[in-house]
């Protein structure tokens, strides 16, 4: 039984099957090849994107979904996660997407072996469906050719579960990757740290933004918003005519994260993303439950 817990779970010749189909999903009418399959979204923390594009893959692919509202669920009279899910699974749905704010969560689930688990965002590990989108995104935005191609990830790396998904998945297939943040942005690694984005630009062909995860913050991490837009937020001033590619998971905080104007400048490819995001979650739903 294979599930999704991180990029790592798949091969390069399973990425490279994952980017050629998305390519094919997007291009063509899609099969109902997951007719009289059953998915169970089960989400515990928020989400626009990550949600309604599993399901909308999902019913694109012929499959029916059904969504836990955890909200209105019995985790509100103390069930246990895996009591929840292994209830879930009585029902013997063929999948169950989880996000969970635990970075182990969706692994704990796995190990009890009773359906494939997809990780739809883990704590700050793990994000795997969102590098996955980025990496067929900007495979788009080069012809297929990212070798050598250098990404500047800006922003609150350190509590982001889409830099740690990226780091890892864009490094592996020869992508090198800068960090830029402000200090208390900043994981402890080994790549290349840089404090303003000024220091790098020149050198970069995609610059992934991400949002300050305030939700994950104990303590107020930055000051003051405004101040981290002035030496962040990517703007016309900031990246001129430069030929970069700009990405963001979303949700965008406007003007703090990108200018208004770059979210209409056609190198920003935010809703290109979300668009891709549907069809590299189709190409996983299949390789998961078709093909492995
Ligand atoms: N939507 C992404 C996530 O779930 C990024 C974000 O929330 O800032 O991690």
């Amino acid at each position: 039984m294979q599930h999704l817990i991180d990029t790592n779970d798949f091969s390069d010749k399973q990425i490279t099957q994952l980017l050629n189909d998305a390519k094919t999903f997007k291009y063509q009418r899609p099969p109902q090849i997951l007719k009289d399959r059953l998915l169970i979204t089960l989400f515990f923390e928020d989400s626009t994107r990550t949600r309604s594009s599993f399901e909308v893959a999902c019913k694109r692919l012929g499959a029916d979904v059904v969504h836990l509202d955890i909200a209105k669920s019995s985790a509100n009279k103390g069930e246990s996660l895996e009591d929840t899910f292994a209830n879930l699974c009585a029902m013997e749905p063929d999948g169950v997407i989880i996000r969970h704010k635990e970075n182990n969560a969706p692994q704990q689930l796995a190990n009890m072996q009773l359906t494939q688990v997809i990780n739809a965002g883990a704590g700050n590990y793990a994000h795997p469906t969102q590098a996955l989108l980025d990496l067929f995104t900007m495979m788009e935005y080069f012809d297929g050719d990212i070798k050598d191609k250098k990404v500047a990830i800006v922003g609150d790396i350190i509590s982001s579960r889409v830099a740690s998904s990226a780091i890892r998945l864009f490094q592996r297939v020869g992508i090198s990757v800068v960090l830029v943040a402000p200090k208390s942005f900043m994981p402890q690694n080994s790549l290349p740290q840089y404090e303003n984005i000024e220091d790098i630009i020149d050198e970069v062909d995609v610059i992934m933004s991400l949002r300050a995860q305030l939700e994950r913050h104990n303590t107020s991490h930055y000051e003051d918003y405004e101040d981290y837009a002035k030496h962040y937020c990517i703007d016309s001033n900031r990246i001129g005519d430069r030929d970069i590619l700009i990405l963001h998971p979303g949700p965008v905080m406007r003007n703090i994260d990108i200018s208004d104007e770059i979210l209409q400048d056609k190198r920003c490819k935010v809703l290109e993303q979300v668009k891709n995001g549907v069809y590299m979650r189709m190409a996983i739903l299949k390789l998961l439950l078709l093909d492995s």
